[in-house]
């Protein structure tokens, strides 16, 4: 049996899937929440079986060792049984175009790109470190968010700066959400029975974090995040585009480093305008008649579909329209409102299809027949991307 542990390793959590790639399938899922304080739990489910622990997890080590205890309780994973596993780093700068098998050189590589993702990356780090002590027989893959985004022309990486300052600092467009709009892209391809490399398409990620991806030929070439995570589209909590002015403005205002950090990461996009982040409770809202919920739909929306118009413009020709992640696969108001009055360029929902696209466990087309442009809602699965990336790399 080929099977790849992959773990996504936050500051206080651990999510981690074992997934038998023959099917593929899913043996076992799990989350290790609240590391570090005083009460941890982990949360595992495994053919149907679910275990829940709780007790303090001082580190991610204590983490690891209760996971272990999960397997061992559920469905054993013998030394030996692991043919890699994959971690997911969110950032790997300009360094990684490609997954890497993880040995020292890589370690530092991903270290080195500590300041440009001073949030996740020690954390990817540290999860890595304690998973390679815990599993030393087994590779370790290291699967970047940014790596997707590589192959983006300097003319969608460049930022129109200062070049000595932008060299010197590494400012650039990275762009992340990587394995989820590769994974979308190629499923998008498939479903229609065409060749990655002859297709064309915008992925939207929507989901409590979002992206917008152009890719052509199963390459991305331009993408809406950028230096970190916050740029592009609108999101749950943070603020996506804004001029760049404008936080120099509130600088001259008063506020801190601290303050504005905040203000972006936490209390801008959905969450700033309307006070609430997840889209069911915008609707929500917005139907019960407050109209500050109504104009953060319309201002997510008009984000969303300004990426679409630019993406179309760069592709030239459009093979689909993908849709993903929580809000994306979910979500047929917003889908509605994004492709509303398109078709002149040849894009056209179909009301029932995108009305019963809710969570779909496959691929749904929910363009009309007359559609040039076919509008695909797809599961997205980045723990499977991250698998098969890993297996790929260990060859
Ligand atoms: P994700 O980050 O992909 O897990 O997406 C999480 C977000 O998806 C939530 O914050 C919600 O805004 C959104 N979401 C999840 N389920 C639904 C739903 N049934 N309808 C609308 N939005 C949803």
């Amino acid at each position: 049996m080929t099977q790849i542990l992959v773990l996504n390793s936050g500051s206080s959590s651990i999510k981690y899937e074992l997934i038998d790639m023959a099917g593929p399938q899913t043996r076992a899922a799990g989350l290790i929440e609240r590391i570090g304080e005083p009460m941890s739990t982990l949360t595992h489910e495994a053919q149907g079986r679910q275990l829940r622990i709780e007790r303090p997890m001082s580190d991610h080590r204590e983490g690891l060792t209760a996971m272990a205890e999960a397997f061992e309780q559920t469905i054993p994973v013998r030394a030996g049984a692991l043919t890699a596993v994959g971690h997911r780093v969110v950032h790997g700068g300009d360094r990684f175009a490609q997954p890497a098998v993880i040995d020292d050189a890589v370690l530092d590589a991903i270290r080195d790109c500590i300041p440009l993702a001073p949030l996740h990356n020690p954390a990817n780090l540290l999860g890595i470190e304690v998973a390679m002590q815990a599993y030393p027989d087994v590779a370790h893959v290291a699967v970047f968010d940014t790596a997707f985004h590589q192959t983006m022309p300097e003319s969608s990486f460049r930022y129109a700066i200062d070049r000595a300052t932008a060299d010197a600092h590494r400012i650039r467009r990275y762009g992340f959400h990587g394995t989820s709009h590769a994974y979308v892209s190629r499923a998008a391809a498939a479903f229609l029975g065409r060749p990655v490399a002859q297709t064309n398409t915008i992925t939207l990620h929507l989901g409590n974090g979002a992206s917008a991806c152009a890719v052509r030929g199963g390459v991305s070439i331009d993408t809406s995040m950028g230096l970190t995570p916050l740029a592009g589209l609108v999101m749950g909590t943070r603020s996506g585009d804004i001029d760049p002015g404008a936080l120099i403005h509130l600088l001259n205002m008063g506020l801190d480093l601290g303050d504005l950090d905040t203000l972006l990461n936490r209390r801008s996009g959905l969450k700033g305008m309307c006070g609430h982040n997840d889209l069911r409770e915008v609707h929500a809202a917005s139907a019960r008649g407050d109209r500050s919920a109504a104009s953060a739909l319309d201002v997510y929306v008009h984000s969303i579909r300004h990426y679409l118009g630019a993406y179309l413009v760069e592709l030239g020709t459009l093979d689909a329209i993908v849709f993903t992640a929580g809000v994306g696969e979910n979500d047929p108001v917003v889908r509605a409102r994004v492709c509303a009055g398109l078709e002149s360029l040849g894009i056209e929902i179909e009301a029932s299809s995108n009305e019963a696209a809710r969570g779909p466990s496959d691929v749904a087309d929910i363009a009309t027949a007359a559609s040039r442009v076919r509008v695909l809602v797809v599961p997205t699965n980045e723990e499977l991307e991250i698998a098969t990336q890993s297996l790929e790399a260990v060859g």
